[in-house]
């Protein structure tokens, strides 16, 4: 699938679509989700035109999707979510609801989170 430059994602990295930013970098923005799913919910995005979902990833793009988990580490540290814990999540494709074509992680937390399934 190609990436659209019009996804509600890549609008708020334009900042067309404001958005409460947590974080950012040269390579990564987070901002909290408008439809929070936990107390804490935070969506970390790559700039530019990453691939749409995991599925698009190759083996070129190891080095910033590592980078990408390591941030959200530390934002999970940041916002005090270490201690209790807090859960990673990317969804791909239409079977796990991905709403939004632009390759994002999901950090939860600040709660008991239910099952993942
Ligand atoms: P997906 O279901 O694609 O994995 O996740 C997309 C996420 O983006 C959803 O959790 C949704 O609530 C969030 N989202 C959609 N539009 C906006 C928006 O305009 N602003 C913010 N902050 N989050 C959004």
């Amino acid at each position: 699938m190609s990436y659209d430059p019009d996804n509600i994602f890549a609008r708020i990295l334009r900042d067309e679509i404001s958005s409460d930013r947590v974080y950012e970098d040269d390579e990564f923005i987070a901002f909290r989700d408008i439809a929070p799913q936990a107390p804490v919910h935070i969506v970390l995005i790559p700039r530019g035109e990453p691939p749409v979902s995991p599925t698009g990833l190759t083996d070129g793009d190891a080095g910033w999707a590592g980078r990408m988990l390591v941030v959200a580490s530390r934002i999970a540290a940041s916002e005090g979510l270490t201690a209790g814990g807090y859960r990673l999540v990317m969804n791909s494709g239409a079977n796990a609801g991905q709403a939004v074509e632009h390759l994002h992680m999901h950090l939860l937390g600040g709660g008991l989170l239910g099952p993942v399934a």
